[in-house]
């Protein structure tokens, strides 16, 4: 296990201190229509928000869309949802899409990390839909949460990078977290939404794992890994960096994380298991030894629907789970040996606040270069173990802090392959 001499001055997570923010009776939640903002609308979580948002044209407007390079998708987005303002990635992105969009469409374009935070905090929407992916998504939420909205929370990385200041966020604004990750709304509606308050007498959060594609393959399988294997992930459909993040098991460790920074838990009451058929969402276990667990189809769309009609629930055509054709759900524990990044996760969170971060950026940067064909699959643990090892040099107690662990991290990773890449 990675050693380091660091010490820390803020702790990395808020055990005993509850949800990450208030949540407010019905009568003072927006009512419907909501309207909504979706940031990462061209993703694979965009894509099942707009899905459910058509299938609910009484209860949805879109007020506000944002892409970040897939232009011909969010014109035709644009053109079917004709959100008043949209956000893409540069000034020639935003010049490109005006000419893309329908005569007589003329909404307003904005671009880059301040464009998406000024769609984050618009006065004119109710819910923020944070999908972006990676640490790109930390500006806009944070944004979205200053600005006191309900934000429906895809983009885990942010509360890795930044919880302490997230939930403070929230206490002053008045924001309201609802999560969209599957394991956690599944936990959020586990405890009972409003009645979290009683997160005293849980034990311990069960996430569960479906052990993506290579759950049950060899180590000297792993080491054979491409691309296009770890790209398939058996049992959801999502964008590349979460698929291959589910294929080493560093997607867990983010949840690990994102769990603590949510429900104010230490991480020694998060538990993972691996849960190969992706139907118990998770799970909570209380004191009295009940475990009250959250079940479901494998498709985003439910965690997006409850979070976008939060605190009621909107009807969804998914086929339902038939429990008697799948016989039996099974459970198992995670080859910790075999997929390192679950263990280097919980190890950032003893490092203290700069560890998370460091973790989240090297990741993101070994991701790419996997993707890249740059670097082997197992090249992505090594990496991250190296940034563990190596002291951030300062510390992560404000944004400021954050953007520099995570800038100067990728930097040192980006180095490191350069000098080990072996793949083309
Ligand atoms: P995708 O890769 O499918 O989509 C990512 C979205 O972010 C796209 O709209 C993309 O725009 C946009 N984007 C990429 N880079 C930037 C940037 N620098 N600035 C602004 N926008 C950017 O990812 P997913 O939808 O799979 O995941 C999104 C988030 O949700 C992630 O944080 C992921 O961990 C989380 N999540 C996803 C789940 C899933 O099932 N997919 C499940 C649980 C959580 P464009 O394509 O136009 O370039
Ligand atoms: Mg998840």
């Amino acid at each position: 296990m990675p050693q380091t001499a660091r010490q820390t001055r803020t702790p990395d997570t808020s055990p005993g201190q509850g949800y990450i923010s208030a949540l407010p009776p019905e009568g003072a939640l927006p009512g419907f229509p909501r309207r909504l903002c979706l940031l990462g609308g061209t993703g694979s979580i965009g894509a099942s928000a707009l899905s459910v948002v058509e299938n609910n044209p009484e209860r949805f407007v879109v007020a506000a869309l944002a892409g970040a390079r897939n232009l011909a998708l969010l014109a035709e987005q644009a053109a079917r949802f004709r959100p008043a303002r949209l956000g893409v990635l540069t000034a020639q992105g935003a010049d490109a899409l005006a000419g893309m969009l329908p005569a007589g469409y003329r909404p307003d374009i904005v671009h880059g990390p301040e464009g998406y935070a000024s769609l984050a905090a618009d006065a004119d929407s109710d819910v923020v839909v944070s999908a972006i992916v990676g640490a790109a998504g930390l500006l806009p939420t944070l944004a979205a949460v200053q600005a006191g909205k309900i934000v429906a929370l895809a983009n885990k990385e942010s509360l890795v990078l930044a919880g302490n200041l997230i939930r403070q966020a929230c206490r002053d604004s008045g924001a309201v977290i609802l999560p969209v990750d599957s394991e956690h709304n599944a936990l959020f509606q586990a405890l009972g939404g409003p009645g979290l308050p009683e997160l005293p007498h849980v034990a311990s959060l069960v996430l569960t794992a479906s052990g993506g594609p290579f759950r049950d393959k060899s180590a000297a399988f792993l080491q054979t890994v491409t691309r296009e294997q770890a790209l398939h992930h058996p049992n959801w459909s999502m964008g590349p960096k979460i698929s291959v993040d589910s294929a080493t098991l560093m997607n867990k460790g983010l949840e690990v994380i994102e769990a603590c920074r949510l429900f104010g838990l230490p991480p020694q009451r998060v538990e993972v298991v691996v849960h190969p058929q992706s139907i118990v969402h998770s799970l909570a276990r209380y004191h009295d030894g009940s475990l009250l667990a959250h079940l479901g189809p494998p498709d985003m769309r439910l965690a997006i629907a409850y979070c976008l009609g939060y605190p009621g629930r909107i009807p969804l055509d998914l086929a339902p789970v038939d429990l008697v054709a799948l016989g039996s759900l099974t459970f198992e524990a995670p080859r910790h040996d075999d997929f390192p990044c679950l263990s280097l996760a919980r190890h950032s969170l003893t490092l203290g606040a700069w560890g998370p971060v460091a973790l989240n950026a090297a990741n993101e940067e070994a991701v790419d270069l996997f993707l890249a064909d740059r670097i082997a699959f197992l090249d992505i643990p090594r990496l991250v173990e190296f940034a563990l090892n190596a002291p951030a040099g300062v510390y992560a107690d404000d944004l400021d802090a954050i953007l520099e662990i995570d800038r100067a991290t990728r930097h040192r990773v980006r180095e490191r392959a350069g000098g080990s890449a072996h793949r083309g």
